[in-house]
């Protein structure tokens, strides 16, 4: 039996990391300035706290400035708004993100919206997804576009081949498949609705999950040599010694007997979207200073 390969997102985004550094130097160079990423943190949330320190050490690391704003989880809409109205005109700010999720007070799709499309670096905003949707150039989410390329470097030209999408947010799901097409694959979109969910990915050579639910894509669901990209990020407890683990949407041990290459979790996707949205930051910085797009 076969073992497939497991794809090494951590070295990929890397490597990523350091060739946006060097497009950082270059932009410094050509301008006098660095690209700036301001990031917007609301409430005492732990796990989005670490989240978006280290989106800060990171951002430094490449060469750009990086802009924090928390705010307590009492913050009014119209604060937040006026917030995001001030960072759309600061000129050393390229990039705005707000972290998600936002107290349910607020209301998350009116804080994208009021983003400014150019520097909406996570691109959520409706202009950005419709840019997408509509094969224009667009900010794409992070996550997808991490994975587009991932895929891109293991497989090279990806026209012609049927990829399902497991999962239809806004945020994975739906750029995720858009981008798929974009390569011409052939794109299913799978859901919760979906019926015989284990015969629908077992037609693919491509299949991401994005799902959020531990290990249900199973093995044997996988069809022989197909490449697989999984998303997801669950906490579990081990029944065997009663640690706290992450692990994905695809149950990797079993799939890895069937598949061409898997990436896995932690270690895979993950890695990449943080890279990705420096690169998103350095593509936004070039575009406002009327710069062509980076390399
Ligand atoms: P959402 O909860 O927004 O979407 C989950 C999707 O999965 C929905 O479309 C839902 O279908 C579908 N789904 C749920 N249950 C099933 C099922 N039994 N069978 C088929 N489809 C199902 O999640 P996100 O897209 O935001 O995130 C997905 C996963 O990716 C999560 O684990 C998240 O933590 C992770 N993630 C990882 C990132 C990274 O950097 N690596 C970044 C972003 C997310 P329906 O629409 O019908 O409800």
């Amino acid at each position: 039996m076969t073992i497939g390969k497991l794809i090494d997102g951590k070295a990929f985004a890397a490597t990523l990391r350091d060739k946006v550094g060097e497009g950082v130097a270059g932009f410094v160079e050509a301008t006098g300035r660095k690209p700036g990423l301001a990031v917007v943190l609301v409430g005492e949330d732990p796990a989005s706290s670490v989240y978006v320190r280290s989106k800060g050490k990171m951002t430094v690391a490449a060469g750009m400035e990086s802009f924090e704003f928390k705010r307590p989880d009492s913050i009014g809409e119209e604060d937040l708004l006026d917030l995001i109205e001030e960072l759309n005109h600061d000129d050393r700010v390229d990039g705005i993100l707000v972290q998600l999720p936002l107290p349910g007070h607020i209301d998350e799709a009116a804080v994208i919206g009021a983003i400014d499309p150019a520097k909406d670096v996570d691109g959520f905003h409706v202009v950005n997804s419709g840019k997408l949707a509509t094969g224009q150039e667009a900010l794409v989410p992070c996550t997808p576009l991490g994975c587009i390329m991932l895929l891109k470097d293991e497989l090279g030209d990806l026209s012609g081949l049927e990829a399902v999408v497991v999962g239809r947010s806004n945020i994975v799901g739906k750029p995720m498949a858009a981008l798929l097409l974009a390569e011409s694959c052939t794109v299913t979109i799978a859901h919760s609705r979906t019926r015989d969910l284990a015969s629908v990915v077992h037609r693919a050579d491509i299949v991401v999950a994005a799902v959020g639910r531990a290990e249900m894509v199973k093995g044997e669901w996988i069809k022989p040599g197909a490449t697989v990209i999984d998303v997801g990020i669950n906490r579990v407890t081990d029944t065997e010694d009663g640690k706290a683990r992450i692990v994905g949407d695809v149950a990797t041990a079993e799939a890895l007997a069937h598949v061409r290459a898997i990436t896995p979790v932690p270690g895979g996707v993950g890695p990449m979207t943080i890279a990705v949205l420096l690169r998103n930051t350095l593509v936004a910085a070039h575009a406002r200073a009327g710069l062509g797009k980076p390399e």
